[in-house]
């Protein structure tokens, strides 16, 4: 097909020239280059920008789709950087494009950040068929979120054909990123299968693959946790009743460190890939959060509407104050603030 060249951002003189065909059609540094302007453009929280990051969307969005998304989820010291690289490395060696794109809760949270201060994946983020790109640094998680989506848009188009969405678990985050990849991966440590934390937390719900990383430390262990999530995910009816042409969630064993068990891991990935590509669960998950995301982009964006309206503004103050001492019913409150016509004043 035709690369349509446009260029976004030349209206705004502060704003670096976006070239869709760089992104598209060149390579290397260029490539690289544009990709990287492209997503600081989608990241500016600007209005002016917005129109214009719109734009550079949807003049990419014919070359998105094309790339295998994976989410992969982990506590802090899990080993998802040491497990990313030696996953790359290796996917870059069997002719892959690898994208690592990562939501870090605690920098919107705390101004802090879990993943980004430490130099992480040197060997991978040298090679040129790697593009590793840190989490957006502000924002609520939803914004955060949707500028990630973003990227991992620009990474497609730009013939990254495997992305990595890597996060961390602590909080909301996990789900934000199991809403935006074709598979999502729980990492969990060989003792974590005494407490199962990501039952609890409704976590392992989300995985379709958990690896038990570290299983180098502790054999017996690491065989230990595999056995028993298994059994707690078949307990949770997570494998279903046996049907071949569907994906039943499981359990592996792998050592980040030693590299081993990497090519294991890509094999399940393959093997879930082909089942929902053929069962048509792929295209139906995607679709189903494309719609997600416009919905909760609207939810978002009515809110912030209806927060900067001068009415409601107006009335703000007296009714949260009646509210927070009791004199209101919460519901009441809601309500009444709802009732103010929205009409643009
Ligand atoms: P992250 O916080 O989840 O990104 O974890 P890191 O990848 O930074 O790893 C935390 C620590 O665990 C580092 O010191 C790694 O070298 C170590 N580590 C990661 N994977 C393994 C593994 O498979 N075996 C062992 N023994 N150590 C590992």
């Amino acid at each position: 097909m035709m690369t349509k060249v446009t260029s976004v951002g030349q209206r705004d003189k502060a704003l670096p020239l976006v070239s869709v065909a760089a992104i598209v059609q060149s390579g290397g540094a260029q490539q690289r280059r544009a990709v990287a302007k492209a997503i600081t453009l989608l990241e500016s929280t600007r209005t002016e920008h917005r129109v214009q990051a719109d734009e550079l969307l949807t003049a990419l969005l014919p070359h998105t789709g094309k790339s295998f998304r994976i989410g992969i989820s982990g506590v802090p010291g899990v080993g998802k950087s040491t497990f990313i690289e030696a996953l790359g490395l290796y996917l870059i060696g069997q002719g892959h494009r690898v994208a690592v794109l990562t939501i870090d809760p605690s920098s919107s949270v705390s101004g802090g950040s879990i993943l980004g201060d430490k130099t992480r994946m040197e060997k991978l983020s040298v090679q040129e068929n790697a593009y590793i790109r840190p989490s957006p640094s502000s924002g609520t998680l939803g914004g955060v979120a949707e500028k990630t989506r973003e990227a991992m848009l620009v990474c497609e188009a730009a013939g990254y054909d495997i992305v990595l969405v890597e996060t961390v678990g602590v909080g909301q985050s996990e789900t934000a990123v199991a809403d935006m990849t074709d598979m999502f991966v729980l990492m969990q440590l060989p003792n974590a299968g005494d407490d199962l934390q990501a039952i609890k937390k409704g976590v392992m719900e989300l995985a379709d693959l958990v690896v038990i990383n570290k299983a180098d430390l502790d054999a017996i262990a690491a065989q230990r946790a595999q056995l028993q999530i298994s059994s707690a995910m078949q307990l949770l009816g997570l494998f279903g009743s046996h049907d071949e042409k569907l994906w039943h969630p499981k359990a592996i064993q792998l050592s980040a460190l030693n590299a081993q068990g990497v090519e294991a891991f890509w094999n399940a990935v393959t093997q879930f890939r082909t089942l929902q590509s053929a069962n048509g669960k792929l295209v139906a998950r995607r679709q189903q959060q494309s719609l997600a995301w416009m919905w909760e982009r609207i939810d978002a964006g009515l809110k912030l509407t209806f927060q900067q309206h001068p009415q409601v503004q107006a009335l703000l103050p007296r009714i949260t104050q009646e509210v927070r001492e009791g004199r209101m019913a919460a519901s009441t409150a809601a309500r009444n603030l709802l009732a103010v016509p929205m009409s643009r004043t």
